[in-house]
């Protein structure tokens, strides 16, 4: 059901208000009306307005300092001045301060519904394009089939976990996770039976992190990247471990696998203290290597890297790109 746009008067002329409620009632508004700063204080307090119509000119309150009172407490209120004499300097001042529009004696009543529609209008716009923005961030952050976190949103993550590592010395881990011998699960099965088991592998890998900092995003076709914050060695090779026992307990026929009855996977662990001077791809690269010694190692195992000791400073990294 659509809610009705909720109107509030601020005005300290009874006869005004009465013909504004009975006006915008008839439009299908729901008016109600104040003819004090401090009466209307109390009513936006207890209450939210879509919008409100002020004078400025009140018997107790600055018209002004009202409308600071309702930006910084009701942001999402739109506010239009209603006055019988406006200055050049006030109206300035209100558009200044904010106001969406501005009418002043003598009006004709289909001027004032269109300004109050002009506003709502805009206001329901903005709403929908915030909706709108955030639903794309969401969606430019997750992956399309199985709806973790995507390699993109990886990245900006490992990015910023990595120097808060580096400020606080805490160690960062990563698991790769490869599927073993997917291309023949495809070839045996069809590429949609295929979709079908990633999603379920995505799924059954997110269901081990249990910490609101861990992520696990899928980092190319049947490859999974998670990221563990503030996690040292043994316990990221004990969580790659908890997600190899994860995927084998789906249990997914896999008849053409070497090595298994059912799908399997394949995980690389590689965890370091970052500092600053170290490029953040070491890590990245230090995990593949795991994950290549677990694959040709007989696949189906976790293998955690070696290379920690020999890591490259940001300058070799830089050197050595490109030659
Ligand atoms: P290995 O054990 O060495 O990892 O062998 P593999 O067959 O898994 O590795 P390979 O890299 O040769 O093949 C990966 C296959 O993953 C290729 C492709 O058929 C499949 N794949 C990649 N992305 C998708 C996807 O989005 N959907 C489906 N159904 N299959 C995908
Ligand atoms: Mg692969
Ligand atoms: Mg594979």
């Amino acid at each position: 059901m659509e809610q009705k746009t909720n109107i509030l008067v601020v005005k300290d002329d009874v006869y005004v208000n009465d013909m504004l409620r009975g006006l915008l009632g008839r439009k299908g508004f729901s008016v109600q009306v104040s003819t004090s700063g401090s009466s209307a204080l109390e009513m936006l307090g207890h209450e939210s307005f879509d919008l409100v119509l002020l004078d400025l000119l009140l018997p107790d309150i600055d018209g002004f300092k009202l409308m600071d009172h309702i930006h910084r407490h009701k942001p999402d209120t739109r506010i239009i001045i209603m006055t019988n004499y406006a200055s050049v300097e006030s109206t300035i001042k209100a558009f200044r301060k904010g106001a969406k529009d501005f009418i002043s004696n003598p009006y004709a009543h289909q001027e004032l519904l269109t300004i109050i529609n002009n506003t709502v209008a805009q206001k329901l716009a903005e709403i929908e394009k915030k909706r709108i923005e955030e639903e794309l961030r969401r969606f430019s952050y997750s992956d399309g089939l199985t709806g973790i976190a995507n390699r993109r949103f990886f990245e900006e993550t490992f990015n910023q976990e990595w120097r808060r590592a580096a400020r606080s010395s805490k160690s960062l881990s990563l698991i790769i996770g490869d599927i073993d011998y997917f291309k023949a699960y495809n070839d045996t099965y069809g590429h949609l039976q295929g979709d079908e088991c990633l999603k379920q592998v995505a799924q059954a890998l997110k269901s081990i992190l249990k910490r609101p900092g861990d992520m696990v995003a899928r980092y190319g076709g049947e490859e999974f990247m998670a990221l563990l914050p503030d996690t040292p060695e043994k316990d990221a090779a004990r969580i790659a471990e908890a997600k190899r026992v994860a995927v084998e307990s789906l249990k997914i026929e896999h008849s053409q696998s070497p090595i298994n009855a059912t799908l399997t996977i394949s995980l690389g662990v590689a965890t370091t203290i970052p500092d600053k001077d170290t490029a953040s791809k070491f890590l990245v690269a230090a995990c593949d290597d795991a994950l290549y010694r677990a694959k040709t190692d007989g696949r189906n195992r976790v293998k955690v890297s070696t290379l920690e000791h020999t890591k490259p400073t940001n300058d070799e990294l830089t050197n050595h790109s490109g030659q």
